[in-house]
């Protein structure tokens, strides 16, 4: 890890921090307030300090390959959060900055010019993700007949294409809660095995409740859609905007549809076993500029000990 992913610093003096401590409990977040844990990791999230916000100005743009990149306001400078999917290569990575309309307006160049851009480099460090070994009874889900096999793979690319979604907004929440009360039984990143078999990794957060428990939206956004899907079941997304989502999966049932607004902790469906499980859990998984990373680095320290 480079220097510059230093974890977010959470404020100038620890008197600062209890003031704001005591203002969460009354007042929603203000937008930016609070960034993940910085992890530059496959399935981490990588902070890249863009220079300082200086009052009203609008933040640079920032691309990682295709994907435009949620940049967010802390501390008086521009942060870019980068998501980092599971199978990013270890090593030298770059990221496309291009500075504000009014400031691509006063140069010659004009918006949009090659010129006006920058690249910030940083690094990404290896991490090893422990094994899982799964064993389901309904072998029809480890080794699909050519009907499912094709079903699974259209939905794959169309939920490939839903989380590549982008809408801008200015009050992004980066904050969340836990979507379920219940055990955390599957961690981020795990390699698995089904029935012996390797299959991709854990790109979620399992929690186990009882089938019926409510899930919660994790923070405020738009509902982006919701399906029946052959592996994740009754799936959920919302999104957060920026390119931040939310993905809740294996749901029992879908209380909300898509276009709907949703606020932070607001019921979205109910826990299940739909799709590829093997007991009622919650699947959820975040998404930030296309890649799933780990939904623990968005909790507060306390929802970390789960
Ligand atoms: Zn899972």
């Amino acid at each position: 890890m480079s220097q510059r992913l230093a974890p977010p610093r959470r404020g100038p003096c620890a008197l600062r921090g209890a003031i704001l401590a005591v203002a969460m409990l009354l007042l929603p977040l203000p937008a930016g307030a609070t960034l993940p844990r910085a992890a530059s990791v496959p399935g981490g999230v990588a902070l890249l300090p863009l220079g300082p916000a200086t009052g009203t100005a609008a933040p640079p743009r920032a691309w990682f390959g295709e994907q435009p990149v949620l940049v967010a306001r802390r501390d008086g400078e521009w942060v870019a959060v980068v998501g980092l999917a599971l199978d990013t290569p270890p090593g030298r990575h770059e990221l496309l900055v291009q500075p504000p309309p009014a400031v691509v307006a006063a140069s010659p160049a004009g918006e949009g010019a090659a010129a006006a851009s920058t690249r910030v480099a940083f690094n990404v460090g290896a991490k090893e993700y422990p094994a899982q070994r799964i064993t389901l009874k309904d072998s029809s889900k480890v080794d699909l007949s050519a009907a499912d096999l094709a079903r699974a793979e259209s939905e794959i690319a169309e939920i490939r294409r839903l989380q590549r979604h982008w809408r801008a907004a200015d009050d992004t929440d980066l904050e969340f809660i836990v979507p379920a009360e219940g055990r955390m039984t599957g961690r981020f990143g795990l390699r698995r095995y089904f029935n012996g078999e390797a299959r991709s990794p854990h790109a979620g957060f399992d929690i186990a409740a009882a089938r019926g428990s409510p899930v919660r939206a994790n923070a405020h956004g738009i509902v982006l859609a919701s399906g029946d899907y052959f592996f994740n079941g009754r799936t959920v997304f919302v999104d957060h905007g920026n390119g931040l989502l939310s993905v809740y999966c294996h749901l029992d049932r879908v209380d909300v549809q898509a276009g709907d607004a949703v606020v932070k902790g607001q019921r979205l469906g109910l826990v299940g076993m739909s799709g590829r499980a093997t007991g009622p859990h919650l699947h959820w998984g975040v998404v930030l500029n296309g890649a799933l990373v780990d939904p623990q680095l968005f909790l507060a320290a306390r929802g970390n000990r789960r």
